[in-house]
């Protein structure tokens, strides 16, 4: 635990918060600024920034509570959907340095998250990115 983190201090317990799930890697509860009622955010217990130093076990184990937190959100608050997202670093917007996946109830027409503006790039260029970024 990394006793300068939020995170680490509300997934291991040390603060109360609004927990509507956990297991023994992973605390999910409640955003305090929630985009949408039951706005959920799933946490490692173990102190980790980003996806980029995921260790993979945390990794194939956090989609299983993903799916889980989504189901139960559906069930419960009979959302038409969720957007599942996870910000890596500033520039994309994260804001709490400790890795997070957000879960956000969507109904129909709410729009509580927009649309990002899409590039138009040419068959050439996505070649060229393609390129550079395959294995
Ligand atoms: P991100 O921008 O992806 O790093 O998301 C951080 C999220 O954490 C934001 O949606 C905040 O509203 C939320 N947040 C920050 N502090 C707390 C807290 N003490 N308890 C619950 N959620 C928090
Ligand atoms: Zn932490």
């Amino acid at each position: 635990m990394d006793e300068n983190c939020i995170f680490c201090k509300l997934a291991n317990g040390v603060f109360s918060t609004n927990v509507v799930y956990e297991d023994d890697d992973f605390t999910a509860f409640l955003d305090a600024s929630p985009a949408a009622e039951g706005h959920t955010l799933i946490v490692p217990k173990k102190h980790v920034a980003n996806a980029f130093e995921l260790p993979d076990d945390l990794g194939a184990k956090v989609y299983p509570v993903v799916k889980k937190v989504a189901a139960r959100q559906k069930e419960v608050l009979g959302c038409d959907g969720v957007n599942v997202l996870q910000n890596n670093g500033p520039a994309a917007g994260q804001t709490v340095f400790h890795f997070h996946v957000h879960v956000i109830p969507r109904f129909d027409g709410d729009g509580v998250m927009k649309d990002w503006d899409h590039l138009e790039l040419s068959d050439d260029k996505q070649k060229e990115i393609c390129d550079k970024l395959k294995f």
